[in-house]
This record gives C-alpha cells, sequence and structure tokens, in this order.
C-alpha cells in the first residue's frame, strides 16, 4: 500500500487572527483553531508527526479559553484509528511549541525525530519563549524534558515515502515532512503553514500566498512558505481547518 495520511485533531486554541495568522490583518480578531497531528503510514509502518497539544489546564495558561474536548488527546484519537502508542515506530516533530508535543511519555516504542536547532533553543529558549517551550525558569515541566532525540541538520530523507526538511521561521529550527504518495507529493507543514488563509493571496502587498503574523524571522518564514509551496503537491496546515476535508489523504 502507498503512503496514507490521516489528519488528527487534538484539540482548539483560541488567538489573535492578526498576531498568529495573516500578519497585519485581523488584529483584534479572536478565533478558534484545530491543532493538528498526523498519522503517516503504509500498512506497514506507522509514523506520527507530532503529538498535539495539551490538556486544558495548560492550554488555557497557555492561550486563555483554549481546550481539548473529552477524547481529543493524541492516543484516545489514535484509538478511534485503530492504532495503539505502542505501534507507533517514530514521532517527527516539526517542532517542541507546547501545541505540538504534549503526551511524549505515551509512546514507549518510538524514536523520536527533531531539529537540533529546535531542540537547542527549546532547552534554552529566550525569555519571549519561555511560555511556547514551556521552560522550567516558569516552574512547568516540558513534555520533552526526558526524551532522547534522533536529531537532523538539515534535509533528511528518513524512509521512502518521508522527507524531512528544514522550514525556519516561525522557530529557529521548523521543520516540514514531505511524503510521497500515489498522488503525489503532500507537505505536512506544521506551523510553516499556519492555516488555510495562508494559502491565499496577499492581495494588499501582491503575494501570491499571505505571510503569518507569528515568526522569530521574517524573512526565514517567508522563504519557508515560498519552498513549502514549491516542493508541495498539497500542503497540510498545522492549524487549519482544511486538513479535515477528508479523513484521510490521498
Ligand atoms: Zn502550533
Amino acid at each position: 500500500m502507498s503512503a496514507k495520511i490521516y489528519p488528527i485533531n487534538t484539540g482548539f486554541i483560541r488567538l489573535d487572527k492578526g498576531l498568529y495568522i495573516t500578519g497585519g490583518v485581523g488584529y483584534g480578531q479572536e478565533v478558534e483553531v484545530p491543532t493538528s497531528s498526523f498519522l503517516v503510514t503504509d500498512g506497514t509502518e506507522k509514523i506520527l508527526i507530532d503529538t498535539g497539544m495539551s490538556d486544558t489546564r495548560r492550554a488555557d495558561w497557555h492561550h486563555p479559553g483554549s481546550y481539548q474536548p473529552e477524547g481529543f488527546r493524541i492516543d484516545e484519537k489514535l484509538a478511534k484509528l485503530g492504532v495503539t502508542p505502542e505501534e507507533i515506530g517514530a514521532v517527527i516533530f516539526t517542532h517542541l511549541h507546547w501545541d505540538h508535543c504534549a503526551n511524549t511519555g505515551l509512546f514507549k516504542n518510538a524514536t523520536f525525530w527533531v531539529h537540533q536547532k529546535e531542540l537547542d533553543f527549546a532547552l534554552d529558549p529566550h525569555v519571549l519563549y519561555y511560555k511556547s517551550y514551556e521552560s522550567e525558569n516558569l516552574n512547568v515541566e516540558a513534555p520533552f524534558k526526558d526524551v532522547t532525540f534522533e536529531t537532523v541538520d538539515g534535509e533528511y530523507q528518513y524512509n521512502d515515502f518521508i522527507t524531512m526538511f528544514p522550514t525556519p521561521g516561525h522557530c529557529p529550527g521548523h521543520q516540514s515532512v514531505a511524503v510521497e504518495t500515489e498522488r503525489g507529493v503532500y507537505v505536512i507543514a506544521g506551523d510553516a503553514v499556519f492555516a488555510d488563509q495562508n494559502l491565499e493571496p496577499d492581495k494588499h502587498r501582491n503575494l501570491p500566498f499571505t505571510p503569518m503574523g507569528r515568526y522569530v524571522n521574517v524573512f526565514e518564514m517567508f522563504e519557508s512558505m515560498e519552498k513549502i509551496i514549491d516542493r508541495a503537491d498539497v500542503v497540510l496546515t498545522g492549524h487549519g481547518q482544511g486538513v479535515y476535508e477528508q479523513e484521510v489523504y490521498p
């Protein structure tokens, strides 16, 4: 069987549209977005891209009003697909923000993959990002704290259908995951392409897509979006509703 991709909604985050999604448009507009992980399988290997967001208590601390409905935890969602956490052989992280790496302890048989730069920054974040990475300076414990990682330092072909490639900008060591399917290349973009609106043209600035509002480096963010859109036949976003138009891809 050729590779299939299952989008998994692990909960909802409330955030300011202009600040996070469409930079410069929609400031002051509070929106609610899903937080996606993806199961990728060829029928034999089962690989998870991100493990999703935390429970409601922690989510509400990050972004007031955010919540994880009952049954939305990653293992509960996997169960609905007939998959146990023990069956996951690898977890590939797009990045280590709190809403992408909760519940790592559930995956006893998995190897965990992340970009080296992202791991370095996550373990010692800038004060502006203490909350995003659940820094111990805030007396909380990040879910990646005790994880042993395999790290990559550039484009890396994981197997014959999965390739990780660097897409920094949203955070220092962000990476995206290209999945080769029988109907072309699907790129799981993480937060390098935040939501559906980012794939629409930016008419004000005459750009083919709409740059995001949240980033550590605006130029890298722009280049990464270009790179993803160029490489992908289909882009699967980190916080867009559009990925739920299908239960499975392709
Ligand atoms: Zn996110």
